[in-house]
């Protein structure tokens, strides 16, 4: 069965899309830590992230760096933090998260956002994205 993440990719449930390239995806997570946490995929559904082949695995990381830039640009931060945990979805994903500090990355922390507040976001991310 198709992970989630896929289901996402495929246009089959929906995200808050922030970027996509030929083989990765950036969407902003729906139980975010910050605003502004954002999670970006490969297309190929691997559930564990060191078993992607090494080119996609690159390509990852350099779309990550794009997105990124993104999200230091619209969200006010002191740099945006990067983890990798893959504990619920079992498909490879890094998480983008803006940090003021290092409480900022508490897994166990969640803030609300409206739907109006997450589309006007992945829509400033979007334009961001280059
Ligand atoms: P983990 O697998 O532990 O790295 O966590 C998976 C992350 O995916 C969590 O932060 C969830 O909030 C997020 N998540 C799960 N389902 C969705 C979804 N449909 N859209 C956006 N984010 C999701």
């Amino acid at each position: 069965m198709a992970s989630i993440f896929s289901k996402i990719v495929a246009g089959e449930i929906p995200c808050y899309k922030v970027a996509e390239t030929d083989n990765c995806f950036a969407f902003l997570d729906i139980n975010p830590v910050v605003r502004g946490h954002v999670l970006c995929i490969p297309k190929q559904e691997v559930d564990y992230i060191f078993d992607l082949d090494d080119p996609l695995y690159d390509e990852l990381f350099a779309f990550a760096h794009r997105v990124a830039r993104a999200v230091k640009q619209v969200c006010p931060c002191r740099k945006v933090g990067m983890a990798v945990l893959g504990l619920e979805v079992p498909h490879a994903h890094v998480h983008l998260i803006p940090m003021q500090n290092e409480g900022d990355m508490n897994f166990h922390h969640h803030v609300q956002l409206t739907p109006d507040e997450f589309s006007t976001l992945a829509d400033q991310l979007a334009k961001a994205f280059q």
